[in-house]
C-alpha cells in the first residue's frame, strides 16, 4: 500500500515567466526513458514481481523504498511544468461573450497537447509528446540483472537532467534539476552497493558516471550543504528496515558516511496554482466551482476556509481576508521544519 502526503520534496519557485517552450523539454524528465516515470515503475514491479522476500529482504527493502521516493519525484516534475506553463494564454473572462482566439499565442509553441489535451499541465509523455511506454519497465525477476539495470537507469536519467539544466534556465527547471541530480546520485550509490555486496564488482570504481560536477551547479551545491547527497529516506514508519544493511559506508565520490533516516522528508507545500480559463481549467468559471466547494464545505461541517496547505495563500477570486486562515491551518510541525 502507499500513504500519500500532500507536499512535495523540494522547494519550487512560484510562477514567474512561463515558458511553454521549456516545459516541453522538461517532459522529459516525467514520460521520457530515463524519467521518473521509469525509475518509478521500474522499482514498483520490480518489487511488486518480488520472489524469496525473506531470504533477499535488505535487497527487496532497498527497491520497494526507493519506488516510493521516486513516486513523488514524478510529482515534483509535474509541479515545476505547471508552473512554467502558468500564465502562457492570458486570462480571460467568460462575461457573457463568446469565444475568441485566447489560444492563438500557443500556436506552435511547446507541446500543443500541454494546451488542447491537458489544462495546461504535465502530460505522461516524453518531449517530443510521446506517450510513456510500459516497455521502459524492466522487471526480469534476476536480482543482479535488475540492479545492474536500475544502476544504468540512474545513469542515464542523471544524464537527461544535466541535458535539460543545459537547456532550460526557467528558475522552476532549475530548481528541479539541480535537486534531481544530487537524489539520483544517491540512488546511483545504493543500487552500486547492492550489486557490489551480491557480486563483489566495484562500480563505485566507475564514479563520478555520468561524470557530473554537481558540487559547481548551483541548485545542486545547496542540496550538497544540507548532506541530501547522502541520506536515503525511509518513506514507511516501521517497514522496508533492511535497506540499511546494504546503504551504509563512505561515498565513493566525497568519503562522507552515508546515512538512512528513518522517515519520509519532511518536504514542502506545493504552491496552489491559478485557474487558466483559457483551456478551461479548472472551468471556464472557475468562481462557480469555489462557490459549490464552499457550500459542500459549510454542509460537511467542515471549517469555512480550505484546510489544505499550499505555498501561497489560495488564489481566489473573491476578496476575503487570507492570511489568517492560512496561518490557521499550517500545523506547527510543518511550520517548523519549513524554516529549518
Ligand atoms: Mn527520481
Ligand atoms: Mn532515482
Amino acid at each position: 500500500m502507499i500513504r500519500r502526503v500532500d507536499r512535495i520534496q523540494t522547494e519550487l519557485p512560484p510562477p514567474s515567466d512561463p515558458d511553454p517552450a521549456g516545459a516541453a523539454a522538461v517532459q522529459e524528465l516525467l514520460g521520457g526513458r530515463f524519467g521518473e516515470m521509469s525509475t518509478f515503475m521500474n522499482y514498483t514491479f520490480q518489487s511488486f514481481n518480488f520472489r524469496n522476500k525473506q531470504g533477499a529482504r535488505p535487497f527487496y527493502d532497498l527497491i520497494a523504498n526507493i519506488a516510493a521516493e521516486e513516486f513523488g519525484h514524478v510529482e515534483l516534475v509535474c509541479a515545476a511544468i505547471n508552473t512554467m506553463l502558468t500564465g502562457a494564454t492570458p486570462q480571460i473572462s467568460s462575461n457573457g461573450r463568446g469565444p475568441g482566439s485566447p489560444l492563438k499565442g500557443v500556436k506552435g509553441v511547446g507541446n500543443p497537447h500541454h494546451f488542447l489535451a491537458g489544462g495546461q499541465g504535465a502530460l505522461p509523455q516524453n518531449s517530443q509528446g510521446r506517450p510513456w511506454n510500459g516497455d521502459y519497465v524492466f522487471s526480469s525477476g534476476d536480482l543482479v540483472e535488475d540492479l545492474t539495470h536500475n544502476y544504468f537507469l540512474e545513469t542515464g536519467a542523471r544524464n537527461g537532467k544535466l541535458k535539460v539544466y543545459e537547456m532550460v534556465e526557467h528558475p522552476a527547471a532549475r530548481a528541479l534539476t539541480g535537486f534531481l541530480l544530487v537524489r539520483g546520485g544517491v540512488h546511483q550509490v545504493a543500487y552500486a552497493r547492492a550489486i557490489e555486496n551480491l557480486t563483489g564488482a566495484d562500480l563505485t570504481k566507475m564514479f563520478p558516471a555520468p561524470r557530473i560536477p554537481t558540487d559547481k551547479i548551483p541548485e545542486s551545491k545547496k542540496h550538497m550543504k544540507t548532506g541530501e547527497h547522502l541520506r536515503l529516506y525511509r518513506f514507511s514508519p516501521k517497514d522496508y528496515l533492511e535497506l540499511a544493511a546494504v546503504f551504509n559506508g563512505p561515498h565513493p565520490e566525497t568519503g562522507e558516511e552515508l546515512q538512512v533516516v528513518d522517515e519520509a522528508p519532511e518536504g514542502f507545500p506545493a504552491y496552489d496554482l491559478p485557474p487558466q480559463t483559457a483551456v478551461f481549467a479548472p472551468d471556464y468559471a472557475p468562481e462557480e466551482i469555489a462557490e459549490i466547494a464552499a457550500r459542500l464545505r459549510k454542509k460537511a461541517g467542515l471549517p469555512k476556509e480550505p484546510t489544505g496547505e499550499v505555498a501561497n495563500a489560495p488564489a481566489r477570486s473573491t476578496s476575503r481576508a487570507r492570511k489568517p486562515a492560512a496561518k490557521k491551518s499550517a500545523t506547527p510541525r510543518r511550520t517548523a521544519a519549513r524554516s529549518r
